[in-house]
């Protein structure tokens, strides 16, 4: 560990550290600190006024904006939401670097990483204890060496980014992976997107749910059915609530094929070919980004400091759910008004895969995922309604979906399902959401966590603990 700190002010440091509040952590001694160490760590050396672009003190005019551009979850952007003390925003790797070893040399200041900031809740960019946050959306460079075939992709850059690189550098790459040239493409790489005609529960919404839980994980690999179900108004019963469902669709093949695909696996879907349209890959991504009918540039927009109030959950099914099971369920979503359920198909390529050959465990024997999904507009008192309806209808879920342990998914981070203190029973702690998020992977993950860092200076609230302590 770098010492960049003399004896009496690196005592002062850990003394000040803890002694303060964490959101009066804005001291000029930690800003000095991070200043000097930075300075001297990065290599090359970086100068003064460089350093200065890259650290955000609280007092610093442009710290508000910093922070708040990249959180995706205005839940977590309210004056009471805790505060880093310092935001260091990185324009090469030795900046990451150094960092890290000068924010070891002032235990215990909590390190929190922030690549797009797209936490559901916030794991990124909020602590309870005293943090920095190392911001990393400087670094989004994808830089293509064709010949020795590698490309290095930065922590911060997005798909699009990468393809826009990846054509003006190495001209190349076969036509076929660049987005922008569709009359190049070969037929087989035309994609479907397909909506079609959303059902109620009196148009019989339920035969659809019935029918897509027995297809959608096991038909052609090309196609891939999301099903979404949402309590709305009733248009046929006046003044009564009803259950809508929709299957979204994308089928890498023409529309031809894939009405003919679906009139014999799904007939109750009633597909249309009006109901298809053909696309390029680019634009299918477009369309999955909710940005119909625009530029693929539009895909670089990062939309800063936008973003909507949101909870999510999610479950893992592991055989299907009965028809009366599902009626039940429509009822308890309708008394609760505001939540909606999102189905993925699992199965295809994701069955091929054995559950124990990678980190992430869903694989075969898992039909489909939920994401239960809340998402609402103005900050308050308002969020308790809403986090309450996502808990019941997970309640309710209970005996549907896969148990022992009642898996998760690790995209959508949910702290209902357990945090860790950090304290004597960190590993049972870690255990609860460990064996939800990696099943019996979350042993190796400990094995592995406990080797590289056993003193867990990486950590957040559901990161994977160290082995405890012998003796
Ligand atoms: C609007 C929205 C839509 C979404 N849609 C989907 C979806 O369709 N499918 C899906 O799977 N997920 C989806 N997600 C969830 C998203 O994929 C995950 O939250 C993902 O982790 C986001 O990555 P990020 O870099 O933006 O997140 P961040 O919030 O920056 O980071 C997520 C976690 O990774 C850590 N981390 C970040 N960078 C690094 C690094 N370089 N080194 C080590 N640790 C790091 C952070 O500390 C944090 O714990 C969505 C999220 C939002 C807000």
């Amino acid at each position: 560990m770098a010492k960049s700190l003399t004896p009496i002010p690196y005592l002062f440091a850990i003394l000040l550290l803890h002694v303060v509040s964490a959101n009066s952590f804005a001291h000029p001694s930690l800003y000095n600190h991070f200043h000097k160490c930075l300075k001297k760590h990065t290599k090359p050396p970086s100068d003064q006024a460089t350093i200065s672009t890259i650290l955000f003190a609280q007092s610093n005019v442009s710290y508000p904006s910093v922070l708040r551009n990249y959180i995706r979850n205005p839940r977590f952007n309210t004056s009471s939401t805790p505060k880093p003390s310092l935001i260091i925003t990185p324009l090469h790797e030795s900046h990451v670097q150094s960092t890290v070893i000068c924010a070891k040399s002032v235990i215990p200041i909590q390190i929190k990483i922030r690549s797009g900031g797209h936490d559901y809740e916030g794991v990124s960019y909020i602590s309870d204890e005293p943090f920095i946050i190392l911001d990393l959306f400087n670094l989004r460079d994808v830089t293509v060496d064709a010949e020795n075939g590698v490309t290095v992709i930065q922590a911060s850059a997005t798909r699009t980014l990468l393809l826009n690189r990846e054509e003006k550098k190495n001209p190349r790459l076969p036509r076929r992976s660049l987005p922008h040239r569709r009359r190049r493409w070969p037929p087989q790489r035309r994609r479907v997107r397909q909506h079609a005609p959303a059902r109620t529960l009196e148009q019989n919404a339920i035969d659809l749910v019935v029918q897509w839980q027995e297809v959608a994980p096991r038909v052609d690999d090309r196609l891939f059915m999301r099903l979404l179900v949402s309590p709305v108004s009733s248009a046929t019963l006046r003044g009564q609530k009803t259950v809508r469902v929709s299957v979204v669709t994308l089928f890498l093949g023409s529309a031809d094929e894939l009405v003919t695909l679906l009139e014999k696996e799904f007939p109750v879907l009633g597909l249309n070919k009006k109901n298809c349209n053909e696309l390029t890959w680019i634009q299918s991504v477009l369309w999955w980004a909710s940005y119909n009918y625009t530029k693929p540039e539009t895909l670089l927009d990062r939309r800063l400091n936008s973003a909507d109030f949101l909870k999510r959950k999610s479950d893992y099914v592991q055989n299907p759910i009965s028809r009366d099971r599902l009626e039940w369920i429509w009822k308890k979503m309708i008394e609760l008004k505001s939540i909606l359920f999102v189905f993925n198909p699992y199965g295809g390529r994701m069955s091929e895969i054995s559950s124990d050959a990678m980190p992430f465990p869903h694989r075969a024997g898992d039909l489909f995922k939920i994401q239960y999904s809340v998402t609402w507009e103005e900050a308050g008192s308002v969020e308790k309604n809403y986090t309450t309806q996502a808990k019941m209808l997970y309640s309710y879920m209970t005996p549907f979906v896969s148990r022992n342990p009642r898996s998760a998914y690790l995209n959508y981070r949910d702290l209902d399902i357990g945090i860790n203190t950090f304290g004597e029973n960190s590993y049972e702690e870690g255990e609860v959401y460990g064996l939800k998020y990696f099943n019996d992977k979350f042993e190796r993950l400990v094995k592995v966590k406990s080797e590289v860092d056993p003193e867990n200076f990486f950590r957040n609230e559901q990161s994977i603990p160290v082995l405890p302590k012998k003796g």
